[in-house]
């Protein structure tokens, strides 16, 4: 019974948050605990490398920097008693790094290490607070272990043996940082932001661990989008596909690839609540839940419509080919697409290269643009068999204008762009048609 268990930002976020999360850890018997940073920290960096991107000198720096001084050393100071000294120096020598690295800016690097240090930091800080309790903790540094190639794949195998030769001891809680990795070149780097899951996922995969559980301070996975809806409720139980879908279209609560190492694994992972470790939360596992036919909704901001209508696509062949290829050139995932005889529409939820694929676009037909849309996603159990489905899901939307919808590509989901500012109305209005109803 191996399990991995990852606390996020606001878990570990305060000192009494710390201790709630050493009872948990002691209580599931974790093998290796992955930690966030202390929440807010990320975000100041965030800051403090971009601020140190375009001016080193900016006084806003500094102001960041006081901000992170007094938030970890108040939580030092509550928390750590004979190591208190320890960490207070390592907080110093931390708060010099970024400075010195902010003031030199050296790019992409500078901003990865700057990036990295609210896990370095929080995880030595909790490390000492377990010892101190009288438990065996040992800290793990994630970037010896999480090395990622040059398409950004982790080398799962690498993973596994560093694992393997270091985390023998059934007595000792090993812990270690979420989010931050080396790259290619040897050098610092991470996982995109809310990365943590992910870590945890990559480190119980290769451990074969028995569960994954992911804590934050939410009750599981919700039905729909609690930040805009009255009414939801925590999921049980669902499927990997499920809450990939999920994920990826918007659930904040989990990293979207998180799944897929735990799925190829079998191993369920679980979202608790680390405010409430005794609600039940969720469990993803590859059981499906057949009992209801709508699960959940989830919505994702910041997506762009992509329009090209040509007439040499009338009864001709290869032209999607020739569209796919722009994307993949400009290394742009496509989120949906529909397509008629003589138009194609694709979503894409980044812009970074967007001026470059419409110049290449250009080549194959008429293009526009449409920016600040959300793509709502539904998933259940949605046979495609069943008699009015598909009515009573439009009954669901009450009205709101839909600019695409991709039905049919599986039975587990449908998803359906409206503009953003649509969206609460649209999340609000499927909550009380399909899920209020006990449908
Ligand atoms: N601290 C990182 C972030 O805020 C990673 C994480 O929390 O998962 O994005
Ligand atoms: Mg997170």
């Amino acid at each position: 019974m191996s399990k991995v268990l990852k606390f996020g930002g606001t878990s570990v976020g305060s000192a009494g948050n710390m201790r709630m999360v050493a009872d948990i850890v002691v209580a599931e018997g974790a093998a290796v605990t992955v930690l966030s940073a202390m929440s807010g920290t990320t975000n100041a960096l965030v800051d403090i490398a971009a601020l140190a991107s375009t001016d080193p000198g900016s006084g806003k720096i500094g102001g960041q920097l006081d901000m992170l001084v007094k938030k970890y050393s108040g939580c030092i100071g509550e928390l750590l008693r004979d190591s208190k000294q320890k960490a207070l120096t390592r907080l110093d020598e931390t708060i010099k790094l970024i400075r010195d690295e902010a003031a030199g800016y050296k790019g992409p690097y500078s901003e990865r290490l700057i990036l990295a240090q609210g896990e370095l930091l929080t995880s030595y800080i909790f490390t000492l607070y377990m010892n101190e309790r009288g438990h065996k903790a040992q800290l793990l540094n994630a970037p010896d272990l999480i090395h990622k190639d040059g398409e950004e794949k982790v080398d799962m195998d690498f993973l596994e043996s560093r694992l393997k030769g270091l985390i023998g001891d059934k007595d000792t809680f090993y812990i270690t940082q979420g989010f931050i990795c080396t790259d290619h070149r040897g050098e610092m780097d991470n996982l995109g932001r809310g990365g943590s899951d992910y870590s945890a996922a990559l480190i119980g995969g290769a451990i074969n661990a028995s569960q994954v559980q992911v804590w934050t301070d939410i009750d599981g996975m919700h039905n729909n989008d609690p930040r805009f809806v009255e009414n939801t409720y925590p999921i049980p139980r669902m499927s990997f596909d499920e809450a990939a879908e999920l994920a990826y279209f918007g659930a904040k609560i989990l990293h979207p690839a998180t799944i897929q190492p735990c799925k190829d694994r079998g191993i369920p992972v679980f979202l608790k609540n680390t405010m409430d470790p005794q609600a039940e939360g969720t469990m993803i596992s590859e059981q499906e839940d057949n009992s209801r036919t709508f699960h959940a909704v989830a919505a994702k901001d910041g997506i762009t419509v992509i329009r090209i209508y040509s007439a040499r696509m009338l009864m001709a062949y290869g032209f999607l080919r020739k569209v796919f290829e722009i994307f993949e050139q400009h290394r742009t995932p496509i989120d949906m697409i529909t397509t008629s005889e003589v138009a194609v529409s694709l979503t894409i939820d980044s812009d970074c290269h967007l001026d470059a694929i419409v110049e290449d676009l250009k080549d194959l037909g008429k293009i526009e643009i449409e920016k600040n849309n959300t793509i709502v996603c539904l998933v259940g159990n949605l046979e495609h068999q069943q008699r009015g489905l598909a009515e009573t899901i439009m009954r669901g939307i009450n009205g709101v204008p839909l600019k695409m919808i991709s039905y049919g590509a599986s039975h587990r989901s449908i998803a359906m762009l409206v503009e953003t500012r649509h969206k609460k109305e649209v999340l609000q209005s499927l909550n009380d048609s399909l899920f209020s109803a006990g449908c």
